[in-house]
C-alpha cells in the first residue's frame, strides 16, 4: 500500500528568487497537508549525508555546494499516495523535460538548481523527514 507522507525541500535557488509563497500555495492547492515545516540551512556535512546516495556522481560537489549556499524550506507533507503524487506535481529533475504547470517547469532554472526536492520512496520519505524534524515537530 502506498504511504501517505513525503518530504520536500524548497531549495536555495527558489528561496533566493522569492518563490516560497507561490510554491507552498501550489502544494496546498494540490491537496497536501503540511505536517512539519521550517526555514533552515544545511551544513556541508548535512548535505553530504542527505545526498550520500549520489556521492560517486560527477555533480556531487556542485550539489552539496548548491544545497548549502542559503536557507531552504524543509517540510513533511501528507496526502494519499504522497510520494508519487508529489513527484508528479514537481515534474522531471531537468526543468527542460518537466511537464507544463509543474513546480520545476515554473520555478527551476537548470537540472542542478531545480527549485524543489521530493522523496523517491515511502522509506526515504520517513528517513528524510526524521533527518530534519524531531517527533514533536511532526503534526
Ligand atoms: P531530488 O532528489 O532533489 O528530488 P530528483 O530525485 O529528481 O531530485 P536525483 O537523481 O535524486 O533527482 O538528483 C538529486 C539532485 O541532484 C537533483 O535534484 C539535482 O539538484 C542534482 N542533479 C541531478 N542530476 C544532475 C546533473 N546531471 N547535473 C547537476 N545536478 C544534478
Ligand atoms: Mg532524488
Amino acid at each position: 500500500m502506498a504511504g501517505n507522507r513525503t518530504f520536500t525541500m524548497i531549495k536555495p535557488d527558489a528561496v533566493e528568487n522569492g518563490h516560497i509563497g507561490a510554491i507552498l500555495e501550489q502544494i496546498n492547492a494540490s491537496g497536501f497537508r503540511i505536517v512539519a515545516m521550517k526555514l533552515t540551512q544545511m551544513s556541508k556535512r548535512d548535505a553530504e549525508q542527505f545526498y550520500a546516495i549520489h556521492k560517486e556522481r560527477p555533480f556531487f560537489g556542485e550539489l552539496v555546494e548548491f544545497m548549502t549556499r542559503g536557507p531552504i524550506v524543509a517540510a513533511i507533507l501528507e496526502k494519499d499516495n504522497a510520494v508519487e503524487d508529489f513527484r508528479t506535481l514537481i515534474g522531471a529533475t531537468n526543468p527542460a523535460e518537466a511537464a507544463e504547470g509543474t513546480i520545476r517547469k515554473k520555478y527551476a532554472t537548470s537540472i542542478g538548481e531545480n527549485a524543489v526536492h521530493g522523496s523517491d520512496s515511502d522509506e526515504n520519505a520517513l528517513i528524510e523527514g526524521d533527518f530534519h524534524f524531531s517527533g514533536r515537530e511532526q503534526f
